[in-house]
């Protein structure tokens, strides 16, 4: 999708280190990391949000790479979070999984 920030990132037109890519998904690091690890894990297809996902082996496989790069970075805490809709917090409408971890959290989320 044209003027997508997270459509170029997984298509390459804007570099970003990937800790994870396969013909489906890539993972990225946050800019704006809200722990001492926070990453992201996006479809390289365009959905603007989870609502728009009906091909459950894509939900399942972006959790699934998500438990994947948190082990390989030996993250055994972690929170996952889809936010979906303004109100939300969603602020980037290419639907993206946080991982984050590598710090206490508190609940419920603010
Ligand atoms: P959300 O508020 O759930 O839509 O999350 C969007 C996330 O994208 C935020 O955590 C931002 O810090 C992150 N973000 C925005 N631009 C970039 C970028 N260029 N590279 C990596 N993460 C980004
Ligand atoms: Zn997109």
């Amino acid at each position: 999708m044209d003027d997508c920030l997270f459509c170029k990132i997984s298509s390459g037109e804007i570099p970003t280190e990937f800790l994870f890519e396969d013909n489906k998904v890539v993972a990225f690091r946050d800019i704006d990391p809200q722990g001492p690890f926070h990453i992201l894990i996006i479809p390289k297809e365009h959905y603007t949000s989870i609502k728009d996902i009906k091909d459950e082996s894509l939900t399942g496989h972006m959790f699934s790479v998500g438990n994947r790069v948190a082990e390989e970075n030996n993250i055994e805490n972690f929170r996952c979070i889809i936010n979906t809709g303004e109100e939300a917090g969603q602020t980037v409408f290419h639907v993206h999984l946080h991982l984050i971890g590598g710090r206490r959290m508190t609940w419920p989320p603010g």
